[in-house]
């Protein structure tokens, strides 16, 4: 195997796509994210404004949610 196709490889295991990430960032709010969903996760939101956002509205009802008694 070339060292191209290794790198893909590599790529592909840790870049998500987007419907995957966002099944992780609902996944995550239940606190089940072992610590690669999580790395691969964040290097996902560093690239995707779509998902960030997502994440970032997720976390917020969660809050409110955790706020209420
Ligand atoms: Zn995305």
């Amino acid at each position: 195997m070339s060292l191209k196709k290794i790198l893909i490889k590599i790529m592909d295991f840790i870049l998500l796509d987007c419907k995957q990430a966002t099944f992780l960032v609902t996944k995550e709010l239940e606190g089940s994210l072992t610590f690669w969903e999580k790395i691969r996760l964040k290097m996902h939101l560093l690239n995707c404004k779509f998902c960030y956002n997502f994440n970032v509205q997720n976390e917020k009802i969660d809050g409110i949610l955790k706020a209420t008694p």
